[in-house]
């Protein structure tokens, strides 16, 4: 037995007893000797070792693995109350470091994790899971709103502390329900706690903390406001788990060697408004697998840009977009081009011209087919070198349209400038179109000032005779749109030229 002992000085002492019994000298008559040791030494060493591996060293706040034998625990034993983590995730910490150094963003941190501390209770502990990351561990509260309440307790508190230093963050909320893991992986954990407690839990914590860190991220880029709560629930969890599958049917795609269906191209006809002649096709990206069904690429170009899969997948619609023009070409329509979306992060790669040009001399393709449709939004951010890139894919002979144009920042000052051959006006001046208080002007505006800077221009999202009226009333030099035709799939395409009438 390991006893603690206050002595008469107040001290404490720390003493194992061993007792053992010894042969009886009467009846009820028994003798022990007792050992008893002082092990005062060894059981500071002991809770010293117990205390680091349970609290951050340099705030003092319990850790992570601290948390997890914690939750372990109470889930097993804490079935009926209510339990929650809400997590604080102070994102631009790094970039503190970068610039400071570690001191200043140490001291922060602890700035943090002593005003936080001010909000523990008896059935609210303060966790740090990372640098950045803390954590309360909530129970027995009454209500989801409480959750909600004290998180904006807690972002009151943090907002002065790091105005000044302009630390911003997010806060996550989730609630630690029966079924948790139910919906991800399903792990069990063997967890010893204290001494003599062997608990087997049925819950994944690593994902409980996993999904409280997406919900902080989330929380950040959902309201783009510090320290706003945000919810882990049930729609979110889909939407998490949607994207995950989505970035998993991309990595796929993007490491495979053979040509993979579930990425295809669909052609949308670009009507030449002169000519009355279909004069070329944008290429338009789909994903389709058995899992996701067909996956809009408003919704999965997006993802790929963000994990950077943008690269390798943009790669595979060049190349598909160029068997489609070798195709076209087998057909007799050796005149029909392509347009191809390419996303900013494909341009700034160091090599993607050379890759570009190396892909058009593989193919058999010629540069003068070739538009490259790249949003006016990137313009904004990166003006000077987006400027030099497109020069130089230009000069090789290839067309770059502006897409989008007038939804983005780009100054008008600028596009003269600018080395774009052709702006697309975004559908929402070609919906104007329709309505008759709406203001028109602005459209013929657009098409006349683009003529005056040297570019042709492209009608987006053309649905109506009344708006193609309006074009070819105005000037402009091509359309695109439903009432030409949807996007269509590659052996629909080819039939639809080989039946086009002119218009
Ligand atoms: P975007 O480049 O502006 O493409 C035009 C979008 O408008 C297409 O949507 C097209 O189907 C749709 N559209 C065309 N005509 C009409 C119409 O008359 N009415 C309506 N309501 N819509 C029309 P989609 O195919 O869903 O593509 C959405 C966006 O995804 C594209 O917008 C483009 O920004 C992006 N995207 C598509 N494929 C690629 C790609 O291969 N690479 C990159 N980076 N982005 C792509
Ligand atoms: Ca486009
Ligand atoms: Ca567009």
């Amino acid at each position: 037995m390991e006893k603690r002992l206050i002595k008469p000085d107040g001290s404490i002492v720390w003493v194992s007893a061993t007792a053992a019994a010894l042969a009886p000298i009467g009846e009820n008559i028994m003798n022990h000797v007792f050992l008893v040791q002082d092990i005062s030494e060894r059981k500071q060493i002991e809770l010293e070792r117990k205390y680091i591996s349970e609290h951050d060293r340099w705030t003092g706040l319990y850790n992570r693995e601290y948390l997890e034998s914690v939750l372990a625990k109470d889930i097993k034993l804490k079935k009926d109350s209510p339990k929650a983590l809400i997590g604080i995730n102070l994102n631009t910490v790094q970039f503190l470091t970068i610039n400071y150094g570690f001191q200043y963003t140490q001291n922060l941190i602890k700035k943090a994790a002593e005003a936080l501390s001010r909000h523990c209770a008896e059935n609210c502990l303060l966790f740090q899971v990372s640098e950045s990351v803390f954590v309360f561990y909530l129970f027995d509260y009454k209500k989801k709103k409480a959750l909600v309440d004290f998180s904006y307790d807690i972002s009151e508190t943090l907002s002065p502390i790091f105005v000044t230093e302009r630390i911003g963050g997010g806060i996550g909320i989730i609630e630690i329900e029966e079924n948790q893991n139910e919906v991800d992986l399903d792990i069990d954990i063997d967890v010893d706690i204290d001494v003599d407690i062997d608990v087997d839990v049925d819950v994944d914590i690593d994902s409980l903390l996993r999904r409280l860190l997406i919900a902080s991220e989330r929380s950040l880029s959902f309201f783009g406001e510090d320290f706003e709560p945000y919810f882990y629930d049930q729609e979110f969890e889909a939407l998490v788990n949607r994207e995950r599958n989505i970035v998993e049917a991309l990595a796929a795609i993007a490491t495979d060697e053979q040509t993979n269906d579930e990425l295809f191209l669909q052609f949308q006809p670009i009507l030449d408004l002169k000519s009355g002649q279909i004069c070329s096709f944008e290429a338009l990206a789909r994903l389709k697998t058995e899992k996701l069904g067909l996956v809009p690429p408003v919704e999965f170009i997006p993802i790929a840009e963000k994990t950077k899969l943008i690269i390798p997948i943009g790669e595979k619609v060049i190349i598909k977009g160029f068997q489609f023009l070798n195709k076209l070409k087998e057909y007799g329509y050796d005149e029909i081009g392509i347009s191809i979306n390419i996303s900013c992060i494909q341009l700034l790669k160091p090599d993607f011209g050379t890759r570009f040009f190396k892909l058009m001399e593989e193919m058999e393709v010629d540069p003068k087919s070739i538009c490259m449709e790249i949003t006016e939004s990137v313009f904004a951010s990166d003006y000077e070198q987006i400027n030099g890139i497109i020069e130089k894919l230009r000069d090789a002979g290839l067309e770059i349209a502006m897409d989008d144009f007038g939804t983005g920042y780009s100054s008008l000052a600028r596009e003269r400038e600018l080395n774009v051959q052709c702006l697309k006006i975004d559908k929402s001046f070609i919906d104007m179109l329709v309505e008759p208080e709406l203001e028109k002007a602005i459209t013929s505006d657009i098409i006349s000032m683009a003529h005056k800077l040297g570019h042709y221009t492209i009608a987006e999202g053309v649905e109506h005779h009344i708006q193609l009226q309006y074009l070819k009333e105005h000037g402009c030099d091509k359309t695109q749109g439903y009432l030409i035709s949807k996007p269509l799939d590659e052996e629909i395409a080819i039939d639809f030229l080989k039946n086009y009438e002119k218009c």
